[in-house]
């Protein structure tokens, strides 16, 4: 898929005030700092759609992106920051989990992780909620430049392993930089592929 327009739509922490047009949605969620607003910007070749955070866990908002006129990128905001107030955190997760049990276009969503972690408990808990809620969703493994090749390997192996734990089968996943610009075709070819099911 070419990107021929990104252009930011609204941002809003209530899934009822989410665009209104009914266009196949994908959203994009991880831990804060994982590389997510860069991710965003490199798919879609832009230098600052997405901002990228000076403060981890700041930009707690459902952020909607429309790509192509065709469909909404949907920027999610991050988990798992220590310094978000208990009380803050809670409400974060209810409009979050309100969006993914309530937005019926979102085909699927992106979870990221940085490829040099071992599996955290917080993201495959994630996972496992978007699987007892039947959301279709794929891995996106950030940052790989800072990994040589033997070593992406390796984890990416150790990471199925885990996933294989609980799941039957693996999700699609991708392998992706932000700053080597690796995995844009990737990923957006994917989207276009599961846009005209
Ligand atoms: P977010 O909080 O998940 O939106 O993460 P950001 O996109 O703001 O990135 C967090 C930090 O990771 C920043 O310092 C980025 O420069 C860095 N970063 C993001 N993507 C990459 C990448 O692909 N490679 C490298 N080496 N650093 C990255």
């Amino acid at each position: 898929m070419k990107i021929k327009s990104a252009d930011f739509v609204m941002s809003n922490s209530d899934v009822a005030k989410c665009p209104k047009r009914p266009l196949p949605e994908y959203a994009f969620i991880g831990r804060s700092n994982v590389g997510k607003s860069s991710l965003i910007n490199m798919l879609t070749n832009r230098k600052s759609l997405a901002k990228t955070s000076g403060r981890p866990g700041k930009t707690q908002l459902i952020n909607h992106f429309i790509i192509n006129d065709s469909w909404y990128l949907v920027d999610l905001p991050g988990y798992g920051y220590a310094r978000v107030s208990k009380s803050s955190k809670k409400k974060f997760q209810k409009f979050i989990t309100n969006y993914f049990e309530q937005r019926k276009q979102l085909v699927l969503a992106f979870v990221l992780v940085d490829i040099r972690h071992e599996p955290q408990s917080i993201d495959l808990e994630f996972m496992e909620y978007l699987g007892i809620n039947e959301i279709p969703f794929g891995i996106i493994f950030t940052k790989a430049d800072k990994l040589k090749p033997k070593a992406i390997e390796r984890q990416i192996e150790d990471y199925c392993q885990e996933l294989l734990k609980t799941w039957e089968a693996l999700p699609p996943y991708f392998i992706t930089s932000s700053s080597k610009k690796i995995g844009q075709d990737e990923v957006l070819d994917f989207i276009e592929a599961t846009n005209e099911e």
